[in-house]
């Protein structure tokens, strides 16, 4: 009875946050670009101001260490607050664009624009970025946002919502923390902007909800990301940047690889090199370079897909420190339960292939993935994985690394998400692009008028 109550009490309070942030939106106190760069520069101030305490809040959820996370969260959010900081007055101009002939004389140009109250739902792999980033766009944008980050790493959940609420107004930026039951509460309301990421089966849960009031909505999902390794890959290089990719955050992370398909001729160097790397990494809690498995339903569900029989490296686990080592699973078929679903942990299933068509068809058996690897130096498999493998962002002998880089938008296609966002395509994730014709007074052209004739409708024809 008592929980009916609260989210009873809950959804009302969610109503009423709803509705003071669509009367604030209204306001148009949102829109001056002086105040979303004021606003932006606060949240910036508010992060380094509290960075230890947002350190030590991920280290007791997962064990985190600083290095870490100053390299995978807090410095990518900080540059892109700083990007927006630098480009905002340029991405909220007008955006001229030509006119054609048959409306001449006119000016043509795009008008970016608000879309107005924004819900904003977190992952918990990366819960600063993951929940912060989408905020800093739709900050720089102009709407108002409603954050709800993921539950499971409370201690980050806790201290975000702490520092923002006790320092931004709620009809602006409010952050909301809940599990399954407040998010469904949340998702009851009516948006103009709904970001999410998180899996596919919840995706479709936001984008149901989503379509009931036609909300705009970008989905951040995941899938299963191969990492093709050809016989010609440079396999030192290749193998090294796969494994630090594979095992940093202890494979709990959205665009890492899945499953490596490896050429039947260099399997066995491959999985030397692959040791090799692992044990020079020495992923461990001391070392600083390895997290623990977020909670125990996800350890349960990570070490069940090891085919003990199929451990070709690791297979070693700690339930109570929530840790699972570095490990390598070979003679791997797609039938295993490691090929059914998302591995989101330090696994790493081989399979191996002998032709590229082989290995290409594997893949479209799946899903499209977030994210794709080649490594290859072969022009000819180069322009081949590029045009006829779908995947969200990847890259061609490197892997993860897209991320890192802001000029190039992230996203998912198909089932693993919809839209992208990051640097300025965060700001066009959440603004709208209005269309102008505008045209001076002093001219009319009779054309379009009635009274049609053949010369009138040839010239139109020409101009069209
Ligand atoms: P999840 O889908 O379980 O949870 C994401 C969010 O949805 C959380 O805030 C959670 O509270 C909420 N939620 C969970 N169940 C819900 C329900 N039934 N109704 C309403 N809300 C619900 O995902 P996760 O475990 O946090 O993250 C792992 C998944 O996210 C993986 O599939 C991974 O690939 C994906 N991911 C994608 C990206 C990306 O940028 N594309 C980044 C990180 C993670």
């Amino acid at each position: 009875m008592k929980n009916t109550v609260d989210i009873t009490t809950f959804e009302a309070d969610i109503e009423q946050l709803v509705q003071n942030q669509r009367a604030y939106f209204n306001s148009n106190a949102t829109r001056p670009v002086e105040f979303r760069l004021e606003q932006l520069k606060k949240l910036k101030k508010l992060l380094l101001k509290h960075e230890d305490e947002l350190h030590e809040a991920i280290y007791n959820d997962f064990g985190k260490s600083k290095y870490e996370n100053q390299l995978t969260e807090f410095f990518p959010l900080i540059d892109e607050i700083n990007i927006a900081l630098k480009n905002l007055k340029k991405w909220a101009q007008h955006k001229s664009v030509k006119t054609n002939l048959l409306n001449f004389p006119a000016k043509s140009y795009l008008v970016p624009e608000p879309l107005g109250v924004t819900l904003v739902i977190g992952a918990w792999n990366f819960p600063y970025n993951l929940s912060l980033t989408p905020v800093v766009g739709s900050m720089a944008a102009g709407n108002t946002t409603i954050l709800k980050p993921s539950e499971l790493p409370a201690e980050t959940s806790a201290i975000m919502a702490r520092l923002i609420n006790e320092n931004f107004d709620p009809n602006y930026l409010r952050v909301v923390e809940g599990a399954i039951p407040e998010t469904t509460a949340l998702l009851n309301q009516r948006y103009d902007k709904i970001f999410f990421t998180g899996s596919p089966m919840v995706g479709k849960i936001v984008n149901k909800a989503a379509a009931e009031h036609l909300t705009n909505v970008t989905l951040e999902l995941g899938g299963k990301n191969p990492s093709i390794f050809a016989k010609d890959a440079s396999l030192n290089v290749s193998v090294k940047r796969m494994i630090w990719a594979k095992f940093v955050n202890s494979g709990q992370f959205c665009i890492t690889t899945d499953y490596a398909l490896v050429h039947k001729d260099i399997k066995d160097e491959f999985l030397r090199l692959a040791v090799k790397e692992i044990e020079k990494n020495n992923f461990s809690m001391e070392n600083n370079n390895f997290v623990r498995i977020i909670n125990h339903r996800n350890f349960d569900r990570v070490v069940n897909l090891i085919d003990p029989d199929k451990v070709y490296y690791g297979g070693t686990y700690d339930r109570d420190e929530r840790i699972i080592h570095p490990t390598i699973l070979t003679d791997v078929s797609l039938d295993d339960a490691v090929m059914q679903e998302e591995i989101f942990g330090p696994i790493l299933p081989v399979i191996e292939y002998e032709t590229i068509d082989e290995a290409f068809n594997i893949i479209k058996r799946f899903e499209k993935p977030l994210a794709a690897y080649l490594f290859s130096d072969s022009t000819a498999i180069k322009e081949r994985f590029l045009h006829e493998i779908p995947f969200g962002s990847g890259g061609i002998n490197d892997s993860v690394m897209q991320v890192s880089n802001p000029n190039i938008p992230f996203g998912g296609v198909g089932h693993s998400g919809m839209g992208r966002y990051h640097g300025k395509y965060s700001f066009e994730c959440f603004s709208h692009f209005k269309g102008i014709l505008d045209k001076p007074t002093a001219i009319e052209t009779n054309l379009k008028y009635y009274g049609y004739s053949e010369k009138q409708m040839k010239v139109i024809h020409k101009l069209s």
